[in-house]
């Protein structure tokens, strides 16, 4: 089915760089699948249940979107899904050797598997979910950079508003 892409993340939170990836990636692909990486060693931020929820509601009527979650090895949850390309984004240098390194591990493990590499937009360059968490939780403004609603349950996990229904 090459008409669909599997884009994997930690996606702790979504970012408007990933969305620009999964909206560009619509521009290529039929389907998009994105995948949340499902790993306990790692520490998160949010729960897998919150990260699903916040990529969906971040990509209102978008029905050519499936948000899941894996666990275990990536080429796997691909095969299974009987789906052959993996859609991932690059940003600085400093992406490129960690995205080689995992994508002849995959192709060595999975030989049918392709992977799909989409260059960020340059507004997005620098952002990563890492480097959004870490301003958030020092109170800076990070508006513009995150889904409005990703900003509002940052807030809330750092404690700077209180928790509200949505
Ligand atoms: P990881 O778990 O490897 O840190 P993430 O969940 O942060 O991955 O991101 C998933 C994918 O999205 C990766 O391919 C990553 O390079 C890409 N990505 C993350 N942030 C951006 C961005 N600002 N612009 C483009 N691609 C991005």
């Amino acid at each position: 089915m090459s008409h669909c892409a599997v884009y994997p993340g930690s996606f702790d939170p979504i970012t408007n760089g990933h969305l620009s990836i999964i909206n560009r990636g619509l521009q290529i692909f039929g389907k998009v699948i994105v995948a949340v990486a499902h790993n306990p060693q790692k520490k998160s931020l949010f729960t897998v249940e919150e990260r699903l929820d916040l990529i969906r509601r971040s990509l209102p009527g978008e029905n050519n979107v499936e948000v899941d979650t894996f666990e275990g090895l990536l080429v796997e949850y691909c095969k299974n899904r009987g789906v052959s390309v993996v859609l991932r984004g690059l940003r600085a240098l400093s992406d490129f050797e960690y995205e080689f390194q995992m994508a002849l591990m995959n192709r060595r493990l999975e030989r049918d598997i392709q992977s799909i590499f989409l260059m960020t937009d340059y507004k997005w360059f620098y952002i990563s979910s890492t480097i959004v968490k870490e301003a958030a939780s020092l109170g800076g403004d990070i508006s513009g950079l995150v889904p409005d609603l990703v900003n509002q349950k940052m807030k809330e996990k750092f404690g700077l508003i209180p928790p509200s229904a949505l």
